[in-house]
């Protein structure tokens, strides 16, 4: 990029662009961004952070940088911003031997503990104190044992199932059933615990080898104990962490570069 402004405030106020640019604003004076590739209605300048949809966290402000640049690369490539690589997905097996996981797979019934405050009288007291007090290394231990992981993914192979049950037998939560395959909605209400949430789509597997029925899943429910991949004898079910690989500018320079070779 040419320039980079860097602004810190808390609102937008942009009386500093000529409105002859070719930069268009709306309604609320802030410039009219394409929120995939952050280009703004002038080709070649983009906004970012707050600049480009108003307040939001650092997290999201370093995202939209690392769009732009993205944008930019491809701008001084002289190829089309709005075309960019897709994301990307991988799957590893967490398995390290029969009953042993590479995570922390005992389901914590533990209730989120609340964070110690300073008292009321203290605060009062001292305003420039902090006031949550955290936690004990103890209590950090317990808290983290709370998390679903929710990255490691139950996969399953439907070819490998025999259709013992035993995963059905041992799940904690219920949330897996064989069964012959059917409408939607009519699938939910027999499952062995009926799936309420219409926004959390099942997971039903191909057609079983042995019977043509299939396995059902309500991720919902899933607490991610790994106990039906530990308790499967043919390792139908897989405990497989996913990582998201989300391209950035220095991925695209790859790809443009290994285009031309
Ligand atoms: S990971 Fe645990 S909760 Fe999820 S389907 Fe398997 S046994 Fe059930
Ligand atoms: S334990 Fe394995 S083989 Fe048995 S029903 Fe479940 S997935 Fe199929």
């Amino acid at each position: 990029a040419d320039d980079v402004i860097l602004a810190i405030g808390q609102e937008n106020a942009f009386p500093w662009i000529e409105r002859d640019l070719g930069i268009e604003f709306d309604k609320w004076d802030v410039p009219v961004i394409d929120p995939r590739t952050f280009q703004s209605t002038r080709p070649g300048v983009y906004f970012g952070g707050d600049a480009a949809f108003g307040p939001k966290n650092i997290i999201w402000a370093v995202e939209h940088g690392h769009q732009a640049a993205i944008s930019i690369h491809r701008h001084c490539e002289r190829q089309p911003v709005s075309e960019r690589l897709p994301p990307g997905m991988n799957l590893h097996s967490r398995k390290m031997g029969m009953h042993e996981w590479s995570y922390a797979n005992d389901y914590s019934p533990v209730e989120r503990r609340l964070m110690p405050h300073v008292s009321l009288k203290e605060r009062f007291k001292k305003l420039n104190i902090e006031v949550e007090l955290g936690f004990t290394a103890e209590q950090v231990e317990q808290e983290v044992q709370r998390c679903l992981n929710c990255d490691v993914q139950t996969v399953f192979i439907a070819k490998l199932c025999i259709e013992c049950d035993a995963c059905l037998d041992i799940c904690p939560v219920d949330c897996l059933t064989i069964t012959a395959n059917g409408p939607e909605a009519e699938l939910r209400a027999r499952l062995k615990a009926p799936a309420r949430n219409l926004a959390q789509p099942l997971y039903v597997s191909a057609a079983l080898p042995q019977t043509g029925r299939v396995m059902v899943k309500d991720e919902d429910l899933c607490v991610h104990c790994g106990l039906c991949a530990e308790r499967c004898p043919t390792a139908a079910w897989d405990m497989q962490k996913s990582q998201l690989h989300w391209p950035h500018a220095e991925d695209e320079a790859r790809a443009l570069e290994a285009r031309k070779t």
